[in-house]
């Protein structure tokens, strides 16, 4: 399948072509001619799976049939609610990227910044206003935003804007705008909340479903390093010391990912953190730091780096386990994307035995429970229950190479062939020691 067939403009295609996309993911099939024949639309997808175009492609062939500039709308014609500042920010510079041949206006409305700019640009004119609904609300009532020509509204990241509280406000702008308009809703999952919100606010809409709720890319390969709690740190670095890869580390508090930046620093490594602490500026440094290779450690919280946009990711670490199972999709999502390998490895302490429980649940699948030598915990983990995997020794010869060894300017080929020894000794037979 190629994106000519789904009706989209040579403006379009051809700004496809010039960032490397040659076929449509799943959820850009099926949304895109769904949306271009005008329904509303409810969309089971969560980050990774190319959503964002799913979404934004069509939208813009609706507001400029054939790649056709209009004279610039006084008001704006669609609007795009998201959770997270980042996620605005994102959307908007896939917005532009996809219509570089037309030539749209753009505004990202959000809250931590100053509200000056957001108002002259709104005053200035332009067709797509990216918003998170915090934000945009305050604008509402401050008569600095007239939402009375939105022909296309869409909600992306539904359920998170609703895990964020955001339910409230989302009424109240859902309320403001026109009933002639269409409404596509993006989210991972579904729940009766979200369902409610559909019935209340969309007519008829038509349902996809791309990734179940709760599935990972089968490209990423997790593994579980027991440690006792006091050398995790240790671990971490000595994990980063042999992978020079980008490297994504969860922690779970702001505070603790500051801490865990500041050691990694201490210790010679590049690294950044990004969490709600943040200024706008310092996440938006951070994570171009981080996408130019300049910082090779990412450190972040969960909440902040929902919707992060980054590239195939070849490794994301969890210094910690997150308190709510599916947090661990969402990290998840950040590698083995669009068919890459990815590398998901947790650091786990006895006192999160609980929460890998919960996670295996939920993934329905194994995860490799490997000891690293030297970082043996002094208890076992009690992993008791359906799916109980055994604990192995790690056998990280490939990454035992001093890093200097490791050819710069490959890593991507590299840390591939690394993964698929991963997997052939996964598959093969352990010489795995059972902990007792
Ligand atoms: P998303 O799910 O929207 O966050 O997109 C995930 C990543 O996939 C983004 O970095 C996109 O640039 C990329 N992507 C989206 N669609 C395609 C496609 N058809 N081919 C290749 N990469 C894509």
């Amino acid at each position: 399948m190629s994106f000519d067939t789904l009706g989209l403009s040579p403006a379009l295609l051809r700004a496809l072509e010039e960032q490397g996309y040659t076929q449509p993911t799943p959820v850009q099939a099926a949304a895109i001619p769904v949306v271009l024949a005008g329904h509303d639309l409810m969309a089971g997808a969560q980050t990774g799976t190319g959503k964002t175009a799913a979404f934004a492609l069509p939208l813009l062939e609706r507001l400029y049939p054939d790649g056709k500039r209009m004279p610039l709308a006084r008001r704006p014609r669609a609007l795009i609610l998201t959770p997270t500042r980042e996620l605005a920010a994102q959307v908007q510079e896939s917005v532009r990227t996809y219509s570089k041949h037309i030539g749209v206006k753009s505004a990202t409305i959000f809250g931590g910044v100053g509200m000056g700019p957001q108002i002259d640009a709104l005053r200035r004119g332009v067709d797509i206003v990216v918003a998170t609904p915090g934000r945009l609300l305050d604008h509402m009532q401050r008569r600095t935003v007239d939402l009375s020509d939105i022909e296309v509204l869409i909600l992306d990241e539904a359920d998170r804007m609703l895990d964020m509280g955001f339910l409230p406000a989302m009424k109240r702008v859902l309320s403001a705008l026109p009933a002639q308009r269409q409404t596509l809703l993006f989210s991972a999952t579904f729940s009766s909340e979200i369902k409610a919100l559909a019935n209340q606010f969309m007519r008829n809409p038509q349902e996809i479903q791309i990734a179940k709720p709760n599935s990972v890319a089968s490209t990423v390969t997790h593994r579980v390093h027991p440690v006792n709690m006091e050398a995790k740190r240790d671990l971490l670095l000595h994990l980063l010391n042999l992978d020079g890869s980008q490297t994504l580390v969860f922690c779970r508090t702001k505070h603790g990912s500051d801490k865990l930046t500041k050691q990694l620093e201490k210790s010679g490594l590049r690294a950044a953190a990004i969490h709600g602490n943040k200024s706008q500026n310092q996440r938006t440094r951070a994570l171009a730091d981080f996408k130019s290779g300049r910082v090779n450690v990412l450190v972040a919280t969960d909440i902040a780096a929902r919707g992060l946009d980054i590239d195939q990711l070849p490794m994301v670490i969890n210094f910690d386990l997150p308190m709510v199972a599916e947090d661990y999709v969402h990290r998840i999502g950040r590698t083995g994307r669009a068919g890459s390998e990815g590398l998901a490895i947790s650091l786990v302490s006895r006192a999160e035995e609980g929460l890998l429980r919960d996670i295996r649940k939920l993934l329905k699948q194994d995860i490799a429970i490997e000891n690293v030598e030297g970082f043996e915990p002094s208890q076992p983990l009690r992993l008791d229950g359906p799916g109980g995997a055994r604990p192995q020794q790690a056998r990280q010869q490939h990454a035992r190479r001093p890093h200097a060894q490791q050819p710069r300017g490959n890593g991507e080929h590299e840390h591939a062939a690394a993964n698929k020894q991963r997997r052939s000794w996964r598959g093969g037979k352990p010489s795995a020691t059972r902990q007792s």
